[in-house]
């Protein structure tokens, strides 16, 4: 078994407003529904939406194949 890994990119995921095209912002509590709802409110125009996720959040895209690690990319503990 080894350790293979893969260069990565990180990405901030915006929701967008659809009466706008503003962003929405996250502002705070939630609806304990199954899913939980997330409030968020869009900084242009304010329109008040509840949505699955937290936005903005981050999400890691692996923009190289599986490969083995050199120098300081190895595992410090192997
Ligand atoms: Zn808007």
């Amino acid at each position: 078994m080894a350790e293979l890994v893969a260069e990565s990119k990180i990405l901030q995921v915006n929701m967008q407003c659809d009466k706008c095209g503003g962003l929405m912002k996250y502002i705070g509590g939630a609806l304990m529904s199954d899913p939980p709802l997330y409030p968020h409110k869009c900084q242009n125009c304010g329109v008040v939406e509840r949505f699955r996720y937290i936005y903005p959040y981050q999400r890691l895209v692996t923009i190289e194949n599986p490969r083995e690690p050199v120098g300081a990319e190895r595992n410090p503990d192997e």
